[in-house]
């Protein structure tokens, strides 16, 4: 009698524990990283804080309570680019008067 077919049993079983061990460590990490960036989601990156989005003549700013930072997102300073012509110094300067009222 071979032992082949035991042989064969073995090394699928291996490939398949390693498979879910492989698949396993991909979903912990997966949700490792999602935890992280909850943890993250509108916390001031310089001191941790809660950010506040308050609205100047329709772009959004994040904007940090404690250490007074300003966050844009990306579509946000587009935005604000686009108006250079229209008003960019107005908003600036409202802006700046938020900051400077705390
Ligand atoms: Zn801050």
């Amino acid at each position: 009698m071979s032992d082949k077919p035991s042989r064969n049993e073995d090394e699928y079983f291996v490939k398949q524990s390693a498979e879910l061990v492989k698949v396993r460590r991909q979903e912990a990490e997966r949700q490792a990283r999602d935890a992280s960036r909850r943890a993250h989601f509108m916390k001031c990156p310089k001191c941790g804080a809660d950010l506040v989005t308050e609205d100047y003549h329709g772009i959004q700013v994040d904007r940090c309570p404690e250490c007074t930072g300003m966050w844009l997102d990306a579509g946000e300073a587009e935005d604000l680019l686009r108006r250079e012509d229209a008003g960019m110094i107005d908003i600036m300067r409202s802006i700046m008067k938020g900051v400077g009222s705390r």
